[in-house]
């Protein structure tokens, strides 16, 4: 997570309204979540990924996975809005950041898998978040990809 420095950041972020100084403690979290998916990023073949903290994402998005980073996985948060919004719903913070992570690395699992432009359709944004919610709930890496490789194989027989 680096900031000060745009020459350093990665392709594609410097589209997005880079939040210079996030919150510290928002930051902490994300990190300290990170670092206990080393399973699911394995298993999913996804490195650490790098992450850009931003503002105002467009279309309400909270966050987003720069197309065609997969494996390196880069991902820009909307820290603010997924705090403002966890708490407008009545969500654990740590649970929306969570969820919101993982919604993320589904995305870039199927842009690896299918290392394509096709832009996410209503139907991958089901099933990433089917996938997300059903890793925060039991931690079951393979148990819970499963809807992820059902739904590669539903494309792959298109
Ligand atoms: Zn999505």
């Amino acid at each position: 997570m680096k900031y000060s420095d745009p020459s350093t950041w990665h392709e594609g972020v410097s589209d997005y309204e880079v939040a210079m100084r996030p919150r510290p403690q928002l930051v902490q979290l994300v990190s300290s979540l990170i670092e206990n998916h080393d399973s699911v990023l394995g298993h999913l073949n996804l490195k650490t990924p790098e992450v850009y903290f931003v503002r105002n994402l467009p279309e309400d998005h909270v966050a987003r996975y720069i197309d065609g980073t997969a494996p390196k996985l880069v991902l820009v948060l909307d820290a603010a809005r997924i705090a403002r919004t966890a708490k407008k719903y009545g969500v654990n913070l740590v649970t929306a950041f969570e969820i919101t992570l993982l919604h993320e690395y589904g995305h870039a699992w199927l842009d690896a898998k299918f290392a394509s432009d096709r832009p996410a359709d209503e139907e991958e944004e089901e099933v990433v978040e089917l996938f997300a919610q059903a890793y925060w709930r039991t931690a079951d890496v393979e148990g819970s990809s499963r809807v992820l490789e059902q739904y590669a194989e539903r494309l792959e027989d298109i």
